[in-house]
């Protein structure tokens, strides 16, 4: 059999149809996914200690005679129970059982046994509850060399013995066990062969293999997980080869011009944005193709340098798209963009949704005849009447807003563009390197020198009245302009959480009479979100309430307090990602997170918010609170399913997979094969 032969292709005996339904019901359809099918823990027998000799809590095999046994009722369920003591040289212990009865055959006094489990103290009693038993006799004892039981994770009507034993089946008899990687990799690392792996982490044969499995570090645990990352990037690498190694005209971009470049900025560059654009630079001269994704928190200055990077290609004529997500930042970028663009005399245009017929029609034109060399936009940006002329280099603002296809779409409309995709939420190196397989990373960690670190305040409920009265009072003596952000719109029966409708009408009739107040949310149309937007730009709004549609990239310099009501409802990095609107200008900004009674763990989880400003340590505590799948909303998570590799735990192996994994698909060295069956596995996870 090979490892892709179908479960019905194992000849075994008790594995008959119904037994492969079972199976096939928890996934395992193949013998791969039977030998990936690995124990939750093992039965440590060869751990034989002393009763005096053990340590409460801790998991441990002794060796006892049975001196009594009796059978009881259980208290509260009348449920059987078995009790036995039981003794060794040096003590005796109690063992409980609950609902085994037919245990009690086996406690036959005078019988021995190996009970394992983890002792503990009970009604003044040294116990064991539940402990798994074996009973020794004469034969057996000769067999006791086997003395670690793998415990596999359950299966209705398969037995935990019938599982070890179909693997050891499998495992003597299966043919064609290859790493994803040559052999030259194998002895680079010195991993051991992969069946040899699978043998070693179903059967340890000490107590010292398995401490190594449960903390990852057994080497051929390590050997899996490199595997498995490896035949991922291969894949992410091997598929975009063609594409990415399509190559470019080189670009040489000296000092002088670079000098000439960013003096057309009304401010200098950061050193990291001086880093990150290098960098970019470095991919034009060697006339490569520009595949990149940059991270960098809210106001790090991402969007100035992706101009900076489509500058000399705009210089050389070519075209330059920059798509996001929603209207408001499309314009704000258009804005942006347009006044450092018109030093250089390159016009550059806006489409939207709302960009009236008789302006689309003339943009159209203009990009199919090349006469439009900078377009900025939303999704009408990838409508099949957009036709490009030369589309030499795409930036896609706030990436993880798009989906594959639509960040698809805009690519092919060029001619193998250039690509940088843009990001401000902080995902963690690893994560970032897996969802974005084959593309190069890059983070700007710093912000433009200048800004105050924004003051956060966390205010409970029965005082939130404290916050209204600082709004009002600058309002009216600093013309500060406030953000006040909800989780619902409108107040809803089941939930009692504050709504920005309701707090919107009771405030501006109460603590915020005299200043002028407006609403803006999801529901609204385009052009009203718009426009309310533009009025509180424009200062026109002291106060706006809102849910979450201000989250991404609206620049207001003005606005320098934030007001998130029921912050407890909010993930980090998604309260991180809402107060990256304020503190945009060079006064203090004041983020108040105003919280219902909490919890203690949700207490910690908020506190961490007025810890620290740094994203990326925001996000790691996120990711370890709600997990990937929450992190990254559940649905669209699109990570993928690795069968014993965690893209956290394991994230040295991942950096080291990767990076080989590049150099073999770059060199030529390792040729890709498998595609279909890798498209099956990891195919939805690439962008
Ligand atoms: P991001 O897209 O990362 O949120 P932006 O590129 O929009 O950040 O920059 C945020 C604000 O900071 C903008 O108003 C921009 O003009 C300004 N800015 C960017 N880089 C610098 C810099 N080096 N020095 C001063 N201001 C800067
Ligand atoms: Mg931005």
């Amino acid at each position: 059999m090979f490892l892709s032969s179908p479960v019905e292709a194992i000849k075994f005996k008790g594995l008959g149809t119904a037994t492969i339904k079972k199976l096939k019901s928890k996934g395992l359809k193949t013998v791969e996914d039977i030998l990936y099918f690995f124990p939750v823990k093992y039965y440590d027998f060869s751990l034989i200690k002393k009763i005096s000799d053990t340590t409460t809590g801790e998991p441990v095999a002794l060796k006892v005679i049975v001196k009594s046994k009796r059978l009881k009722r259980s208290f509260k369920r009348g449920w059987p129970l078995v009790e036995a003591i039981a003794s060794d040289d040096t003590g005796n212990i109690k063992l409980i059982w609950f609902n085994q009865p037919y245990l009690m055959p086996m406690l036959k006094t005078g019988n021995e046994l190996i009970v394992f489990g983890k002792p503990d103290w009970r009604d003044g009693e040294f116990t064991m509850v539940q402990p798994v038993i074996k009973v020794l006799d004469p034969i057996s004892m000769l067999d006791f060399k086997q003395s670690i039981e793998p415990v596999y994770p359950q299966i209705r009507g398969i037995s935990n013995t019938f599982i070890q034993k179909l693997i050891a089946h499998i495992i003597s008899n299966v043919v064609m066990v290859d790493f994803s990687f040559p052999e030259h990799i194998r002895e680079r690392f010195s991993f051991p062969d992969k069946i040899e792996c699978f043998r070693k982490i179903h059967f340890p044969q000490s107590s010292q293999e398995i401490k190594e499995i449960e903390k990852r570090e057994s080497p051929y645990l390590k050997a899996l997980i490199f595997d498995e990352f490896f035949e991922f990037f291969l894949g992410a690498f091997a598929l975009h080869k063609r594409e990415d190694s399509v190559k470019k005209e080189a670009i040489f971009i000296d000092t002088k011009t670079f000098m000439e470049m960013v003096s057309i900025l009304p401010f200098k560059l950061t050193e990291e944005q001086e880093r990150v654009l290098k960098g970019i630079f470095d991919v034009y001269k060697k006339g490569e193709r520009l595949v990149r994704l940059i991270q960098g928190d809210v106001g790090s200055g991402k969007t100035v340098v992706s101009i900076l990077a489509a500058y000399p290609l705009l210089k050389k004529g070519y075209q330059v798209a920059l798509i996001a997500p929603t209207e408001i930042l499309a314009r704000q970028h258009f804005s942006t963009i347009n006044t450092i663009m018109q030093k250089v005399g390159v016009p550059v245009f806006l489409l939207t949704g709302s960009t009236p017929q008789r302006e689309k029609a003339k943009i159209y034109t203009g990009l199919e005849s090349g006469l439009i060399k900078f377009i900025v936009g939303t999704h009408a940006l990838i409508q099949p009447e957009v036709k490009f002329n030369n589309l030499q280099f795409v930036i896609i603002d706030e990436q993880h807003r798009f989906g594959v296809e639509q960040r698809q779409a805009i690519v092919k409309k060029g001619n193998n563009p250039h690509i940088l995709s843009l990001t401000a939420t902080p995902i963690p190196r690893t994560l970032a390197m897996t969802l974005y397989g084959h593309y190069d990373y890059d983070a700007i960690r710093s912000r433009p020198p200048g800004r105050k670190e924004v003051k956060t305040i966390i205010k409970k409920r029965e005082n939130d009245y404290e916050v209204y009265q600082f709004v009002h009072k600058m309002a009216t003596l600093r013309g500060v302009q406030s953000y006040f952000v909800y989780p619902l719109i409108d107040p809803s029966n089941s939930l009692e959480l504050s709504s920005a409708t309701e707090k919107f009408r009771d405030l501006s009739s109460t603590f915020f009479k005299d200043l002028k107040t407006a609403m803006i949310h999801g529901k609204m149309k385009a052009d009203e979100k718009e426009k309310t937007m533009e009025r509180f730009k424009n200062g026109e709004i002291d106060v706006l309430f809102s849910t979450t549609v201000i989250e991404v990239g609206v620049d207001v310099p003005n606005a320098n307090i934030m007001v998130i009501e029921n912050a407890e409802r909010f993930g980090l990095s998604q309260l991180h990602q809402l107060r990256g609107r304020i503190g945009r200008g060079n006064e203090q900004a004041y983020c108040f997170l105003i919280v219902e009674r909490l919890g203690e763990n949700s207490y910690k989880r908020i506190k961490i918010m007025a810890k620290t400003t740094d994203g990326f340590r925001i996000a790691e505590q996120d990711l370890k609170i709600r997990g990937p799948g929450e992190f990254l909303g559940t649905k669209q998570s699109g990570l993928p399913d690795f069968r014993i590799a965690d893209i956290f735990v394991d994230s040295q192996l991942l950096e080291s997979a990767r990076n080989i994994a590049k150099e073999c698909v770059y060199s030529g060295k390792v040729e890709f094969k498998n595609s279909k069956k890798w498209e099956k596995r990891f195919g939805k996870a690439l962008v």
